[in-house]
């Protein structure tokens, strides 16, 4: 699969964090006075976080930061070459809400065109190529028609390439599942994220999801409602913890995938205070280890369920 470093076989890949920023930001939060910050303190706030990651046995950072969030695909080689960390930088866009206006007018061709350009010659010129391709529902709880423009080149570009899908939201899935299956590509290639966060969670049909084949992921694993200050996606601890629980207990381990969704320094905005990737070693290893899930179980969770995810398909 491709590293912003260069293709890494799957065996190398160790533990997987597979929705991750390395910082996220709206458009236009370059031009923000308030929050911003030089490159030297994302840096600093950074490389901390990734070393931390990588003591513990993390081998692999995805980050899901698509085009026009702040996407810095030179930042992240240097962060990998410094850490250890093998990073995965994604084509695509976190939503169409997200898409800038000249990718808004866009059409199918030329989305597609650009995602398999990123996946197979590099991102901008930097000779990085994207390892997955992002797509997500716009606010509003319904995919719009921007949305599925975006999902119908993904598609195509998952088909041509190989690469797979991950999607933020998996809400109003049955638009989404009928272009993935218009377009040929086999559900298994699409990951459907964030059905866990609190306000997503009760209107996002992971079993339904599953059963088509997709795959379903708990990324926002450490959102609480016990932190000090928490954001208004924050969900009860054991409630998040009991509804994965209830997913894998159904039989559908082999398509689950968790991960934290955190900010190592996030964008135009403070952030979550207390919340990293690392929670996946400090808090969710140890709460599934509770609930009696044995090492086989996580090493399939956490390396052979993204690795198989990940790995290019002929
Ligand atoms: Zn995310």
């Amino acid at each position: 699969m491709n590293t912003v470093l260069g293709p890494v076989p799957a065996e190398e890949l160790g533990i997987v964090a597979v929705h991750e920023h390395i910082g996220y930001g709206m458009p236009g939060s370059e031009l923000d006075a308030t929050w911003w910050k030089t490159p030297e303190e994302r840096y600093a706030e950074t490389v901390p976080k990734l070393r931390r990651f990588h003591e513990r046995g993390g081998g692999t950072f995805v980050d899901v930061t698509g085009i026009c969030n702040g996407r810095d695909v030179d930042y992240y080689r240097s962060l990998s070459a410094k850490t250890g960390v093998h990073i995965v930088a994604c084509t695509g866009f976190v939503g169409g809400d997200t898409a800038l206006p000249f990718f808004e007018r866009a059409g199918v061709d030329y989305l597609a065109r650009q995602f398999v350009h990123e996946i197979t010659v590099g991102i901008g010129g930097t000779g990085a190529r994207a390892g997955v391709i992002k797509v997500g529902v716009s606010r509003g709880g319904r995919m719009t028609e921007l949305d599925k423009r975006i999902y119908r080149a993904a598609a195509r570009a998952a088909v041509t390439t190989g690469v797979p899908i991950l999607t933020h939201l998996a809400i109003d899935p049955e638009p989404a599942v009928a272009i993935f299956a218009e377009e040929g590509l086999p559900l298994h290639r699409v990951l459907f994220g964030h059905a866990d966060d609190g306000v997503n969670a009760p209107n996002t049909p992971d079993v339904w999801i599953a059963e088509q084949g997709g795959r379903i992921g708990f990324d926002t694993f450490g959102y609480e409602t016990e932190l000090e200050d928490p954001p208004f996606w924050a969900r009860p601890r054991k409630e998040r913890l009991d509804h994965f629980l209830g997913f894998v207990g159904k039989g559908f381990l082999d398509q689950a995938l968790v991960s934290a969704d955190a900010n190592c320094s996030p964008l135009g905005w403070p952030g979550v205070k207390g919340h990293t990737v690392n929670y996946i070693f400090d808090d969710l290893i140890p709460d599934l280890r509770a609930a009696g899930l044995d090492e086989a179980t996580l090493t399939r969770l956490l390396h052979d369920n993204p690795a198989g995810f990940l790995t290019i398909q002929d």
